[in-house]
């Protein structure tokens, strides 16, 4: 190859690379990597009792996996929240009824996969504003302990 080739080549490698080290042109992942999902709701002094609002609604509606409270940051989040675990068969409910109902908080939906970093950095969505996650602090293996079992016993529609 001819030095102009191998410059175009390098720069096209380059500017196909994801950020998770595979290229934009390789095969794309497909849907069964995806074991579960998050939703991390997020909260201050100011929202806190919109967030005990939420969870008291999202436990009335949904079949899920309600997380501890923590009113103090924790692991890669730098803000106090609570995270919701639940079953793929809920994301088309639960996801637009967030979005409805988030109010001010912010709210990370994340798939668990693989690679619990690229989950809640590369994977994610966001409902309202993101807020800082300290990606470093996060393993590139998937969760070891996906505890989906539901904790609530909800009794309205959403
Ligand atoms: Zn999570």
């Amino acid at each position: 190859m001819s030095t102009l080739g191998s410059l175009k080549a390098q720069v096209v490698d380059t500017a196909f690379r994801l950020a998770d080290g595979r290229r934009m042109d390789s095969p794309p992942h497909p849907i069964d990597a995806i074991a579960s999902y998050h939703a991390h709701v997020y909260f201050d002094p100011a929202t806190r009792d919109q967030a005990e609002t939420l969870r008291q609604r999202v436990a009335e509606r949904f079949s899920v996996r309600l997380g501890r409270w923590f009113d103090t940051a924790i692991g890669p989040h730098s803000r106090p929240m609570f995270q919701i675990a639940f079953r793929k068969p809920l994301f088309p409910t639960l996801t637009p009824w967030l979005m409805l109902n988030r109010g001010d908080l912010s709210i990370l939906v994340h798939p668990n996969s693989w690679n619990q970093r690229l989950d809640h950095m590369q994977h994610a969505l966001w409902l309202g504003p993101p807020v800082h996650i300290y990606g470093e602090r996060l393993s590139e293996a998937p969760l070891d302990d996906d505890e989906q079992d539901p904790n609530t016993a909800p009794g309205l529609t959403p």
